[in-house]
């Protein structure tokens, strides 16, 4: 029987698309051509993190402040629905000024993210030593928030995954769409090489690929891969209780006790390789921030694709022109963050509900140069 609801791409996006779906009676098949969380979502620090600045679109950081919000409830529900820990916690970030220079722009930004309702300290060095007593000892100060959190991504993919299909959905791993099927101006259905499977509708949310259906549907889907390279390191004793940041890079210690190294921010095209230069980049960095890090074990490096847009917001909503066919794509750097209320918003698009927060900034026409 063919579902409702056909999902494209089994990211933190589309699972999180296919459980809301499925919680409403819907009946949803989400195809992915690897495995749940095998993309961009894998690769990921699992940050749930409020930290706007001047250049954030303001519909992004309001998206940010309701997924976050809504975070603590989706995550005892996949526990008590799939018996799954996705590692949700409290993870401070303390940011790092390390020189002196650094300082002015740290404060006005502080500044500005308290103007606009971000719970932000300053702290100066003693205090931040308090905090995290392996922090470097000649920093200068930091600002320290004190409300992120933390979740180990892929297992929150996972989990939203399993408890579509203990609801009643179809997950088919290794299942590559290759074209969409259309009749008219409607979108009917999807192609898995000679196999074609029908819907109502369908839900693109195959991250950083998105932009492949851009001829088929006339459209411009201009989502881009952006690489990010992260490293793993095992230290003996307790791990870092905050994130900890400099305009460098980013680090944090995951619930098992392994400490991430992030990121680099690279155009690299489809090539999700990590490199020489990327990996001594986070080597190098690791013990600037944290001294002790020089004596860590080197456990594994990755990279992944992270989805990015041109005006920096992603692509959320129906397509114009086109019956039977939404995106949702182009999260960039917080699709983890960003996936509890995309799974809402579609759901509610899909329902022909007013959606909970508006997404007219999120339009997937908006790049569409339209005929005057
Ligand atoms: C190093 C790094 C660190 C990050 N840290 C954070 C963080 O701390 N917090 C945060 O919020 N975000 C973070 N991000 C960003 C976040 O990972 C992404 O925004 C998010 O994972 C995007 O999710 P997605 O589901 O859209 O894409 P993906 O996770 O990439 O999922 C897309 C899926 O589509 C599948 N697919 C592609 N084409 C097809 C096809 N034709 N047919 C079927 N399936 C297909 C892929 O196999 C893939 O599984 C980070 C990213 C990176 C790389």
């Amino acid at each position: 029987m063919n579902p409702d609801v056909i999902v494209v791409g089994a990211g933190a996006i589309g699972a999180s698309i296919a459980y809301q779906l499925t919680k409403a009676g819907v009946k949803v098949t989400v195809f992915d051509r690897g495995q749940v969380g095998g993309g961009a979502t894998g690769a990921s620090a699992g940050m749930i993190q409020i930290n706007p600045d001047r250049t954030t679109p303001a519909a992004v950081s309001a998206l940010g402040v309701e997924s976050a919000r809504l975070f603590p409830a989706l995550v005892a529900e996949l526990r008590e629905r799939s018996g799954m820990d996705v590692g949700y916690r409290p993870s401070p970030l303390l940011h790092l000024a390390l020189q002196a220079e650094e300082e002015p722009s740290l404060r006005a930004h502080r500044a500005w993210q308290a103007d606009h309702g971000i719970a932000v300290s300053w702290l100066d060095r003693t205090a931040a030593l308090d905090l995290e007593p392996s922090l470097n000892p000649d920093i200068r100060a930091a600002l320290y928030y004190p409300n992120d959190y933390q979740l180990s991504p892929l297992v929150f993919a996972r989990a939203l995954a399993r408890t579509a299909v203990d609801l009643g959905a179809m997950v088919r791993e290794g299942a590559a769409v290759d074209r969409l099927l259309t009749e008219g101006d409607r979108v009917v259905g999807v192609a898995i090489g000679g196999e074609h499977v029908h819907a109502g509708e369908v839900v693109i949310a195959n991250g950083a690929w998105a932009s492949a259906w851009s001829d088929a549907l006339h459209t411009p889907l201009p989502v881009r891969p952006v690489r990010g390279q992260m490293v793993a390191l095992r230290t003996i004793g307790t791990g870092l209780r905050h994130v900890v940041s400099s305009l460098q890079g980013y680090m944090l210690t995951k619930a098992d006790g392994t400490t991430y190294v992030g990121t680099t921010v690279e155009e690299a095209g489809y090539d999700a390789r990590p490199t020489a230069a990327g990996i001594a980049g986070l080597l190098a960095l690791a013990p600037r921030l944290v001294p002790r890090l020089g004596d860590a074990t080197f456990t594994a490096a990755w990279a992944g694709l992270r989805p990015g847009t041109a005006d920096g917001r992603p692509l959320i909503g129906r397509l114009p022109g086109w019956q039977g066919v939404t995106m949702a794509a182009g999260h960039f750097r917080d699709g983890i963050l960003l996936a509890p209320i995309t799974g809402e918003l579609v759901a509610d698009l899909l329902a022909g509900r007013r959606p909970r927060l508006p997404v007219d900034d999120f339009d997937p026409g908006r790049f569409l140069v339209r005929a005057a």
